[in-house]
């Protein structure tokens, strides 16, 4: 037996792994659907991230609903399946959050922990800034004070010329709307304006929760790992007070379809407590198919309430992404390597040698965050959604090549794409259970656009990176606007048609297992994470989150783990 079984050997996981086993007295074992995570050049070469998903067997390879507001379209919606997780499988931009974020989790939980002030010492615990692989001077590009040298996760800067880099960087000189941005990791300095973009990699390769955490714990003989290991339902163990306690975990070997053919099928009990870091995904579904979700839903799919809560999988708030693809001139994007077989091999070469190369770093040098202007027409019927008056509304993202996931690269032509995202979304989905069979996949609805200020937003971040690319800086460059659907994209109404038949995700789901204040019936959580009318169980990953941050989510995901295995510890 052991103290303490963790659902889900991921981002958070494997936080929690290694920091309650720091205590020798204490065991814990992680029980994760994915296999290893070693020996994969994909997942370990910076710029082959993307090749991890969609439809390999390292993602869960989700797809969601049609989308009602996306012309009733439906597409991947990647998972990390590895041990790692997300992680694992991720496009690596390290970000935390603003301090508006953190300070709205502290307001909405009503726990003064979550506020900056408090979260900004887990920076020096997760975060290892090592020099960029090429080894060049870095002042300017980074605020050093605001940073770790000493924690889990190695974190840099880019390492190679993406030949744009110099005009990005002209732009934000030329044009007094795209301020340059000495450090874009968010937290104590702003988010706002165009910046060099930092990335969980160090040496050429990739740092996740598994290759930090996980490798830095793994020889501990009080911390077991069991790869794939499903996991199909919590237990109830009886009662605490008026407290139903799920301290025993039922799993099978991966690979099945269904209970009745599943092989390896056991049960592990906690001494302390389950957690549950499976994930915005794997999580709502564990919590459903054990009876803790809307027991109107779960009846009508036969399985038994334990604990009615209809906001379990309610909230679902992600970022949707547009790929802008733009033609430029000459060769000197990366589609031309992107495109034939022996460059790839001779570039896949070269990373294997000496961890150098095109594959060494990751596939973007640059991005920025920008607000709407406050006179902007949505704000006359919407209330600002931002996270605070200096938190972004949007984010844009510069990709030296064809960066389009729904359509293959052409065979001939060069490109620029400029990825936008809302980053402060009002759309809120859901995920609910298929079936009662734990091997069929969720029904995951983002809801993406279909709010008036989520499609405002998206058609002003289009305005904004045609402005941007108009400074001096590209005149020699850019060409237009790729493909007819962009091209033909002037009018507010023609932009809005072009967002709704191109618009995807970044992936960043949070908000099925929100936390709430400890009085507040609303939520799945309290403030330290445990489930609501539950005892012996808590949720620790990015489903807590009930707005989802203003960056990218999986920095935010550590820093949470982290304080999460400080109040475990607290509690034991
Ligand atoms: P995960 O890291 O996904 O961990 C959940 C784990 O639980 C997985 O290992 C999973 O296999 C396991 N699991 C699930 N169900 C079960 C079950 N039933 N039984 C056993 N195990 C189970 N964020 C960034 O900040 N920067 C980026 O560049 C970025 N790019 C991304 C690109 C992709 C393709 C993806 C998928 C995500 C990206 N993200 C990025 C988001 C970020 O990685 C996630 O927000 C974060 O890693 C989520 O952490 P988590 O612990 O909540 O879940």
């Amino acid at each position: 037996t052991f103290d303490y079984v963790i659902v889900g050997g991921g981002t958070a996981g494997l936080v929690i792994a290694n920091r309650l086993t720091e205590n020798p007295h204490v065991s814990v074992l992680v029980l994760e659907a994915g296999g290893s995570d070693q020996g994969i050049v994909a997942a370990e070469a910076p710029f082959l991230g993307p090749t991890l998903t969609p439809n390999t067997p390292f993602d869960w390879n989700y797809t969601v609903t049609p989308q009602a507001s996306l012309n009733g379209r439906s597409f991947p919606y990647p998972r990390g399946h590895i041990l790692g997780g997300s992680s694992s499988v991720n496009y690596m931009v390290h970000q935390v959050g603003t301090n508006e974020d953190w300070n709205r989790l502290a307001a909405v939980s009503g726990d003064p922990g979550w506020a900056w002030n408090n979260m900004r010492q887990y920076i020096s615990k997760t975060e290892k800034f090592v020099p960029p692989i090429d080894g060049h001077n870095t002042t300017g590009q980074f605020i050093p004070s605001l940073h770790g040298f000493n924690g889990e996760v190695l974190c840099s800067l880019p390492g190679g010329n993406q030949t744009i880099d110099s005009r990005v960087i002209a732009t934000t000189q030329q044009l007094a709307e795209f301020p340059f941005n000495q450090d874009t990791m968010g937290g104590d300095h702003s988010l706002l304006g165009v910046g060099w973009m930092q990335s969980t990699d160090g040496g050429g390769i990739r740092s996740s929760s598994s290759t930090s955490y996980l490798a830095q714990a793994n020889s501990r003989p009080n911390l077991t790992v069991l790869i794939n290991a499903t996991v199909l339902k919590l237990i109830q163990t009886g009662t605490s007070g008026s407290l139903k306690a799920f301290r025993s975990v039922q799993f099978a070997n991966t690979g099945a379809t269904s209970v009745a053919t599943c092989s390896g099928l056991r049960t592990v009990t906690a001494r302390k407590e389950v957690i549950l870091s499976a994930g915005s995904i794997g999580s709502t579904q564990i919590l459903q198919l054990s009876g803790i979700g809307d027991a109107k839903k779960l009846a009508s799919l036969k399985i038994p309430s334990t604990i009615n809560n209809p906001n379990v999988g309610e909230n679902l708030s992600d970022h949707p992404l547009l790929p802008n693809v733009f033609s430029v001139k000459g060769n000197l994007s990366f589609d031309g390597i992107l495109r034939d077989p022996n460059q790839i091999n001779n570039a896949v070469g070269q990373w294997i040698s000496s961890r150098t190369g095109i594959f060494s770093n990751n596939v973007a040098n640059h991005y920025g965050f920008a607000r709407l202007p406050p006179s902007s027409t949505i704000f006359k019927t919407t209330h600002d959604p931002a996270a605070g008056p200096t938190s972004p509304h949007w984010e844009m993202v510069f990709a030296n090549f064809w960066f389009n996931p729904t359509v293959a690269l052409p065979a001939t032509g060069s490109f620029m794409t400029i990825v936008t995202v809302v980053i402060s979304p009002t759309s809120r989905g859901s995920i609910t259970l298929a079936s009662s069979n734990p091997f069929d996949k969720p029904l995951i609805n983002p809801n993406f656009l279909s709010t008036d200020f989520d499609i405002f937003a998206m058609r002003e971040s289009v305005k904004a990176i045609k402005r941007f690319l108009a400074a001096p800086a590209w005149s020699d460059y850019v060409i237009g606007p790729f493909g007819d659907a962009f091209s033909k994209a002037k009018t507010d109404a023609q932009i809005e048609k072009y967002i709704r038949g191109l618009a995807t995700t970044i992936f960043h789901p949070v908000g099925t297992a929100s936390m709430t204040s400890a009085k507040s019936s609303a939520g799945v959580v309290n403030p330290d994470l445990t489930v609501k009318g539950a005892a012996g169980l808590r949720v620790v990953d990015a489903s807590v989150f009930p707005f989802v941050p203003s960056s990218h989510t999986q920095g935010p995901v550590y820093l949470l783990a982290e304080r999460a295995a400080d109040i475990i510890k607290a509690a034991a």
